[in-house]
């Protein structure tokens, strides 16, 4: 029975960071268990956006550090990070939003993120494809960018498989774990492994069942999102193209080789159930929604698409990541929904947590489980920078 010091059931990008940030840290022997492929859950169907411009201290600081060490992986692995830095505007239709993205500026500010306030008109002469008279100003990153998804999995898995003592078990479904005296015994296909302590990194499709595994209660939910891609402009349409996201309307786009990837979730979908990563593509939502971003977009009127997906992206119900250790030697990471921005520094944190005790730098209530089953004060921070999830 092969015994570890760590046991990280799920193999996607959070489960891989922190297999590989426990190792940068020398600790110990590390098992990482994925049901199938590592990245082959909602990481390798993300649309890879790594933004720094969160909804709160937490996202910014998380989105800033998630950025660095995908870069340094790169260089780590003497490989491409799969980062293309591109520039990012988030941008404001209405006032109200205008005056919540100002005080937003701050907080990133303050998180030491470089963020600033862009009016339209010199929105329009930094980049006027967009029509900036649908806008009442835009927030803007000049250093957020994208990683490529299938370059983010490659190389997180790559990291791992090169660090010395972790193990990595694919096609190893985790079935049941049970706790005795001072360790877990986590069941699975391809029989039992003995651990000091378990991390519940399941992502969509595994966090909420692997936390029930030991009466941990966990609110992950899952939920459509969905993506199209366009191959290219039509002439004399290419540019430089940054990354835009309108959040009130619930979607964003960004380069795509040579044509734009772009996301979009619809409000009124609720928490999918099915256990499914593939769900059905919603087409009349992407007809319903098309003039609005061909009105903000021009370059993207009428182009054909070369492909379309949906997957179930996951969700907590403020926005924000649960890192914590609800029960002596069970950890829980989930990325709320921003897990390719987050999913390096969310290793790091809780790689954090399990050797040194502490998450560092980070409120907890905007990070701890408890704070679901706390009465609800109005001022508590969610992060109001990002997609129209469900409301429960
Ligand atoms: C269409 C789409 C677009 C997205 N775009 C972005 C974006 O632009 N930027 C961004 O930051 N985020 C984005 N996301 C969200 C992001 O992909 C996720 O937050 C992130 O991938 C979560 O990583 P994870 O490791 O928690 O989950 P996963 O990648 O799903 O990994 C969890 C793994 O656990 C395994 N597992 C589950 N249960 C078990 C078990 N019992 N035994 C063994 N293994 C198990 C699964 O097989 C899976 O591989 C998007 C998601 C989707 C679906």
């Amino acid at each position: 029975m092969p015994v570890y010091d760590v046991v990280i059931v799920g193999g996607g990008n959070l489960g891989l960071w922190t297999a590989y940030r426990l190792a940068r840290r020398g600790f110990g022997r590390v098992a990482v268990l994925e049901r199938g492929w590592a990245g082959g859950g909602a990481t390798s169907r993300s649309a890879g956006v790594v933004r720094q411009q969160g909804g709160s201290e937490t996202a910014a600081k998380l989105g800033k550090l998630g950025r660095r060490l995908y870069l340094e992986l790169g260089d780590e692995l003497g490989l491409d990070s799969g980062f293309i830095e591109t520039g990012y505007y988030i941008v404001a239709e209405t006032e109200e939003e205008r005056e919540g993205f100002l005080r937003l500026v701050e907080v990133r500010r303050a998180a030491g993120v470089e963020n600033e306030w862009i009016e339209p008109e010199e929105g329009k002469r930094r980049f006027p494809g967009l029509n900036w008279d649908r806008f009442v100003g835009a927030t803007y990153t000049s250093d957020d960018g994208y990683v490529h998804p299938p370059i983010a999995a490659r190389n997180a898995t790559f990291a791992v498989r090169l660090s010395e003592g972790v193990d990595l078990f694919e096609m190893c479904e985790v079935l049941g774990i049970e706790r005795s005296d001072d360790r877990y015994s986590v069941r699975t296909v391809r029989g039992v492994f003995e651990a000091e302590r378990v991390v519940d990194a399941g992502g969509p499709r595994g966090a909420a069942e692997v936390g029930a595994m030991v009466g941990v209660e966990v609110p992950v939910m899952a939920v459509r999102h969905q993506v199209v891609s366009f191959p290219g402009f039509p002439e004399g349409g290419e540019h430089q193209l940054p990354l835009v996201f309108n959040v009130g309307k619930g979607y964003y786009w960004r380069p795509e080789e040579e044509g734009v990837l772009l996301g979009m979730s619809n409000p009124v979908d609720e928490a999918d159930e099915s256990g499914r990563y593939q769900i059905g593509f919603d087409w009349a939502f992407y007809e319903e929604m098309r003039p609005d971003w061909e009105g903000a977009f021009p370059a993207l009127e009428g182009l054909p698409v070369s492909k379309a997906w949906a997957a179930s992206i996951d969700y907590t119900p403020d926005h924000l990541p649960i890192i914590d250790e609800p029960m002596e030697g069970f950890y829980v990471l989930a990325a709320g929904g921003h897990g390719m921005m987050w999913g390096p520094a969310l290793g790091e944190k809780l790689a954090g947590l399990i050797v040194e005790g502490e998450v560092e730098d980070l409120p907890k209530d905007e990070i701890d489980l408890g704070r679901f089953g706390r009465e609800r004060d109005p001022s508590t921070p969610q992060d109001t920078i990002a997609l129209p999830f469900p409301k429960k």
